[in-house]
C-alpha cells in the first residue's frame, strides 16, 4: 500500500444493520460508493467471535443462523445507552447474544471466542464495523485512510453522538465531523438537484432502514442546506418487517404442518433470515417464495407469499410510518403543500406498499428516487469528508445547517425543565439565561442539565450537574448567567457564570459514567490492534492450511502416476510420503494448538519436495 493520505476522507454511513462506504473522486470531481469484497455496496453491521477467529459483515452475518450467541449485530441500539435504559431492556428480549450489565450500568456484550468468555461494550463492536469500512475503502483506494465523516440517526443523543466518535478513535480513524443521516441524504440529493434549483425548496426526507426510521424536513437555498425538523421511530424498520412475515410464517406452519416452532430457536433464527429475500423480492414481484431446509424435526420448509399479503401483515408499521412524518410536519409548521420535494432513502424505502401511501399523503406528489437509497447517506457523508479536506477544490461548495435533536435545558426549583435550546434549534448554537438563587445566603448553586421534551425535569434525561461555587451569600434572587453552547458535531457544552465576582465553571456534556475514559480508549484501541493482529495469524494459518493440503494433493497423485513413481529412489519415495502424512497430520489435528511457523514451515518443505521431484510450483 502507498503511504498514508492525510488529505483524504471517507464518508461512512455506520448503519443499525447495513453500513455503507464512499470517497469523493477528486478527478472524477463525484463520489464513488465502494463496493466490498463480497461486490456488494452494503455490508452487514454485524460482528462474529468463533472458536478460531473473528468474522465482520458479509462472513459474519451469514453464519448467524449456526452461531447466535456469539453474532453481534444491532450495536448501534446500544452505543451511549445504560443497561438499565429501558429500551435496552427491550431490545435485549429480540438479541440471540447475551448483554449484562458492566460497570457504571453499562451495557456489556458477553460472547465465547476461542474457548474463552469475552466482554465488549457497544463502541468497540462498532469499531470493528468501522474498520471493516476503512479497510474496505483502503482496499479500493490503494492507500491508508484515516479521515472519516461518520453519520448517526438525527435523534441520536449527546451521548449517542460521542461514543460513535469513540468507537471511530478504537478503530484508529481521526473522526472528522458526525453528521445526521437524512442531512447527509440530503447532501446527497443536493448535488443532484442543485443545479436545477431556483429559489428555496423545501425537502422531505423518508429514510426507513433495517432498525430505524428516521424524517425530517430541510430547506435548500442556493448553496445552503438547512435542517428544519426532525421526527423518528428508534424501532421501526425492515427488522420488524422481517419479525411480522416471521410470525406469518410461524401460524402458517402451527396450521399447516401441525407444527409449533415458536419454543425452537434455532428454527427462528433460521426462518427470520430466510424472510429477508423474500420481502426484497416482493419490491420487484407480486409473489416471492421461501425455502428453509431441515427447519425443524426433519420438515423441509417450502412456502410463498404474495404482495398482498405482505402489505397486510405490515400495514400497522406503514401507518405508524406516516403518524410520524404527520408529527415531523407539524413539527415545522408547515402544511404539506409547502413540500417541494419527497425524497426516499434507506433499503426498505423500496418497498412499494410505503411507496403509496407516501405518495398518497403528499397528495399525489412524485416521490424523488434518483439517489440509490442504500447509499445516499454514504454519499452525502462522504462530500461533507471533501468539504472537511485540504487541497479539495472541486466538489460544490455548501453550508451546512444542522438541528438539536431534543430540547436541552436544566432543572429550576419545583423540577421544572427550563428549556435553554428548544429542540430543532439549528447548530451551532450559543445561548444564554439569566437566572436567580432560590436561597437566602446561597453560596453556590447546583446546575443539572437534562434533554427531553417533557416539562417535569427529572422525566428527562440527565446529561450531567455542576457546582456553581465559592461566590458571596446573598439574598435569595441573586443573578447569575448559565450558557449552553452545542458545536457543530452536536456536542453540548454548559456553563455558569456569577457576574459581580466573575466566579465560573463549565462542563462539556461527558455523560460522565457512560463515556470511556481516555485510558479505557488507549486500551480499546491496543486491543483492537491485537484483534487484527489475530485475523491477520488466522488468514495466514489458513492460507498456508490450504495450500499444504494443495500440494500434498498433488504429490499424492504425482506417487499414484506410476510413470513417476517407478523412476525415483525409494528413499525419495519415503521423503515424499513423509511429507504428505505430516501435511495430512497438520490439516486434520487440532489447528488452533499450531503456531503458524509450523504450518509455514512445513508448506516451505512441501514446496522444495515438489520443485525438486515434480516439477516447478505455481
Ligand atoms: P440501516 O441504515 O438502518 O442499517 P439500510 O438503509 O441499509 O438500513 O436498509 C436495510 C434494510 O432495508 C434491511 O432491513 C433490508 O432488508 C431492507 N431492504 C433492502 N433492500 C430492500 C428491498 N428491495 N425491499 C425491501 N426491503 C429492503
Ligand atoms: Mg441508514
Amino acid at each position: 500500500m502507498a503511504k498514508e493520505d492525510q488529505g483524504l476522507a471517507i464518508g461512512i454511513d455506520l448503519g443499525t444493520t447495513y453500513s455503507c462506504v464512499a470517497v469523493w473522486r477528486e478527478h472524477h470531481s463525484r463520489v464513488h460508493i465502494i463496493h466490498n469484497d463480497q461486490g456488494n455496496n452494503t455490508t452487514p453491521s454485524s460482528v462474529a467471535f468463533t472458536d478460531q477467529e473473528r468474522l465482520i459483515g458479509d462472513a459474519a452475518k451469514n453464519q448467524a443462523a449456526t452461531n447466535p450467541q456469539n453474532t453481534v449485530f444491532d450495536a448501534k441500539r446500544l452505543i451511549g445507552r445504560k443497561y438499565s435504559d429501558p429500551v435496552v431492556q427491550k431490545d435485549m428480549m429480540l438479541w440471540p447474544f447475551k448483554v449484562v450489565a458492566g460497570a457504571n450500568d453499562k451495557p456489556m456484550i458477553t460472547l465465547n471466542y476461542k474457548g474463552e468468555e469475552k466482554q465488549f461494550c457497544a463502541e468497540e463492536i462498532s469499531s470493528m464495523v468501522l474498520v471493516k469500512m476503512r479497510e474496505i475503502a483502503e482496499a479500493y483506494l490503494e492507500t491508508k485512510v484515516k479521515n472519516a465523516v461518520v453519520t448517526v440517526p438525527a435523534y441520536f443523543n449527546d451521548s449517542q453522538r460521542k461514543s460513535t466518535i469513540d468507537a471511530g478513535t478504537i478503530a484508529g480513524l481521526n473522526i472528522m465531523r458526525i453528521i445526521n443521516e437524512p442531512t447527509a441524504a440530503a447532501i446527497a440529493y443536493g448535488l443532484d438537484r442543485r443545479m436545477n434549483c431556483v429559489g428555496e425548496r423545501n425537502i422531505f426526507i423518508f429514510d426507513l432502514g433495517g432498525g430505524t426510521f428516521d424524517v425530517s424536513i430541510l430547506t435548500i437555498k442556493g448553496k445552503i442546506f438547512e435542517v428544519k425538523a426532525t421526527a423518528g421511530n428508534t424501532h421501526l424498520g425492515g427488522e420488524d418487517i422481517d419479525n411480522r412475515m416471521l410470525n406469518y410464517f410461524v401460524e402458517k406452519i402451527k396450521k399447516e404442518k401441525k407444527e409449533d416452532i415458536s419454543g425452537n430457536p434455532r428454527a427462528l433464527r433460521r426462518l427470520r433470515s430466510a424472510c429477508e429475500r423474500p420481502k426484497r423480492t416482493l419490491s420487484l414481484a407480486v409473489t416471492a417464495s421461501i425455502e428453509v431446509d431441515g427447519l425443524s424435526n426433519g420438515i423441509d420448509f417450502r412456502s410463498s407469499i404474495t404482495r398482498a399479503r405482505f402489505e397486510e401483515i405490515n400495514m400497522e408499521l406503514f401507518n405508524q410510518c406516516m403518524e410520524t412524518v404527520d408529527r415531523c410536519l407539524a413539527d415545522a409548521k408547515m402544511h404539506k403543500c409547502s413540500i417541494h420535494d419527497v425524497v426516499l432513502v434507506g433499503g426498505s424505502s423500496r418497498i412499494p406498499k410505503v411507496q403509496e401511501l407516501l405518495k398518497d399523503f403528499f397528495e399525489g406528489k412524485d416521490l424523488c428516487k434518483s439517489i440509490n437509497p442504500d447509499e445516499a447517506v454514504a454519499y452525502g457523508a462522504a462530500v461533507q469528508g471533501a468539504l472537511l479536506s485540504e487541497g479539495i477544490k472541486n466538489v460544490p461548495d455548501m453550508v451546512l445547517l444542522d438541528v438539536t435533536p431534543l430540547s436541552l435545558g436544566k432543572h429550576v426549583l419545583g423540577d421544572i425543565m427550563s428549556v435553554m435550546i428548544p429542540r430543532n434549534t439549528t447548530i451551532p448554537v450559543k445561548r444564554t439565561k439569566e437566572y436567580l438563587t432560590v436561597a437566602d445566603d446561597q453560596s453556590c448553586v447546583k446546575i443539572q442539565v437534562y434533554e427531553g421534551e417533557r416539562t417535569r425535569a427529572s422525566d428527562n434525561n440527565l446529561l450531567g450537574s455542576f457546582m456553581l461555587s465559592g461566590f458571596p451569600p446573598a439574598p435569595r434572587g441573586h443573578r447569575f448567567d448559565v450558557c449552553f453552547a452545542i458545536d457543530e458535531n452536536g456536542i453540548l457544552s454548559v456553563s455558569a457564570k456569577e457576574n459581580t465576582t466573575g466566579i465560573s465553571n463549565k462542563i462539556i456534556i461527558t455523560n460522565d459514567n457512560e463515556r470511556l475514559s481516555t485510558e479505557e480508549i488507549n486500551r480499546m484501541i491496543q486491543e483492537a490492534d491485537d484483534y487484527q493482529a489475530e485475523d491477520m495469524k488466522f488468514l495466514r494459518k489458513a492460507k498456508a492450511r490450504n495450500k499444504i493440503d494443495d500440494y500434498a494433493y498433488k504429490l499424492k497423485n504425482a506417487l499414484k502416476n506410476e510413470n513417476f513413481s517407478s523412476k525415483l529412489f525409494s528413499e525419495d519415495r519415503e521423503k515424499i510420503s513423509s511429507a504428505i502424512t505430516k501435511a495430512t497430520e497438520l490439516i486434520d489435528g487440532d489447528q488452533q494448538e499450531e503456531e503458524i511457523d509450523v504450518f509455514e514451515d512445513h508448506l516451505e518443505e512441501l514446496i522444495n519436495v515438489f520443485k525438486r521431484f515434480v516439477g516447478k510450483s505455481d
